[in-house]
């Protein structure tokens, strides 16, 4: 079952011959996109990178009783002494799981464990360490603080607070803290179904002989991963082949079953015909321009329900315009509304880079710290479209703004971290 996803595409698009800032390209679909609404339960391990719906509210304190923060003993804190030293009775011990019954007298003090429950009338905890024990009797001097060393009910969390908000994707301390009150089943919104496909009569899937002029598909294969780390549902649907029925049967597939389409391939000017013609009759689709290098062309809107993302053919440039378009669209649309956080940093730029004017490049770097702690990048060589070791090779990307037009050795740059984006 699919909810709405209205995409709207802007009275404002052009078939291409205006370029869109990377800014400006980003802006609109964002504009263009809703999320999904439908809520689903999951047991708390079916969570994991799903998009929370509804608040968690805590149930209970955490610590849920007040506990020893150290292995040690505990007693009152009114008997410690000011000066000198005082002697205690040992009466008896405080595990973890297992209380002490008792209460605890003047000059008197029970063994306790981290994690044990404090024991009724004592408030204070003096570590093992700092502790003259003689048979059933203690000394300590004066150094130590009433309270000291204990945890108090409710210092992480109390009954009632909001623990976590909507929007959030699930990451294994959030499954943590959702256990740790005792919370079993979580809702979460639906996931988002997303339908890719490659198109190109010179493709050939792996484990099929190589004509002259073919080349393996590659783009499915990091679309693949690129869609697997978001965590999305995904649907592979191979090469489709450049007939009129090919290309119609597979949009009408992707459409009835997806959110989401992403293409590769066909998208400059002048190619593939039945893409764009069946893209006509079965939705509404604009060409982009975008200022920026690699992956210009970007083909964005609807067929049917699903929002559509017809990616450029060059496998660097998919990979790029994936990340800077498709993954942030996306992740609205999962319901995602948390903003990222960590991915961009700056660094001293250790080689020059050529750039032109006028247009965003995104050229692939290795980020690595120097031996004084500052970071420093350098370009992972050549940067051609279609070299897509220049991708696996590096770990950011170099964001060149519009306005750059050369890097010189030892220029600070924006670099973006692909880890946390992959
Ligand atoms: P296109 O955007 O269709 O003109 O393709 C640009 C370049 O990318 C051409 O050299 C294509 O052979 C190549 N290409 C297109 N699709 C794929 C794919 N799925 N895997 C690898 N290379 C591709
Ligand atoms: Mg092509």
């Amino acid at each position: 079952m699919k909810d709405n996803i209205t995409v709207q595409t802007s009275c404002q698009d052009t078939h291409g011959d205006t370029s869109l800032s990377v800014d400006e390209a980003k802006e609109r679909l964002a504009a263009s996109v809703k999320p999904v609404t439908s809520v689903e339960s999951v047991a708390v391990r079916s969570a994991l990178n799903r998009i929370l719906a509804a608040e968690i509210v805590s149930p209970l304190d955490v610590p849920s009783h007040t506990n020893s923060a150290m292995d040690g003993y505990a007693l009152r804190g009114e008997d410690l002494p000011a000066e000198g030293t005082a002697e205690f009775n040992v009466t008896g011990t405080a595990l973890a799981g297992s209380p002490y019954e008792g209460t605890v007298s003047s000059g008197e003090t029970v063994r306790i464990m981290t994690g044990a429950v404090i024991p009724d009338s004592s408030d204070t905890v003096i570590m093992q360490e700092h502790v003259e024990r003689d048979g059933d009797r203690i000394r300590i001097d004066s150094r130590h603080r009433p309270g000291q060393n204990v945890r108090q009910a409710g210092e992480d969390i109390t009954t009632g607070s909001t623990v976590l908000h909507p929007g959030k994707q699930l990451i294994p301390a959030d499954l943590g803290l959702i256990a740790s009150l005792g919370i079993a089943e979580v809702k979460v919104l639906r996931s988002l179904r997303v339908a890719f496909f490659s198109t190109g009569d010179e493709l050939r899937s792996v484990g099929e002989p190589l004509g002259k002029g073919d080349v393996y598909d590659s783009n499915r294969y990091t679309i693949f991963g690129m869609l697997s780390r978001l965590g999305v549902e995904y649907m592979d649907m191979g090469v489709v082949r450049d007939t009129r029925e090919d290309v119609e049967n597979a949009f009408s597939e992707a459409a009835r079953n997806a959110d989401a389409i992403v293409t590769s391939g066909g998208v400059s000017v002048g190619e593939a015909d039945y893409v764009t013609e069946t893209l006509d009759k079965l939705g509404t689709v604009n060409f982009w321009k975008i200022a920026m290098k690699p992956g210009r062309p970007l083909a964005f809107g609807n067929v049917g329900d699903a929002a559509f993302f017809g990616l450029p053919g060059n496998p660097v440039s998919v990979m790029v315009t994936f990340y800077q378009f498709v993954r942030p669209t996306l992740r609205r649309m999962m319901g995602i509304t948390t903003p990222e956080t960590g991915t961009t940093v700056h660094a001293t730029c250790l080689g020059g880079i050529r750039k032109r004017s006028g247009r965003t490049e995104f050229p692939r770097g290795f980020l690595e710290p120097q031996q004084d702690g500052s970071l420093a990048v350098r370009s992972t060589g050549k940067q051609g479209s279609g070299i897509l070791s220049s991708m696996s090779h590096a770990n950011c990307f170099i964001v060149l703004d519009a306005d750059t037009t050369k890097v010189t050795p030892g220029d600070t740059v924006t670099v973006q971290l692909f880890q946390g984006m992959i």
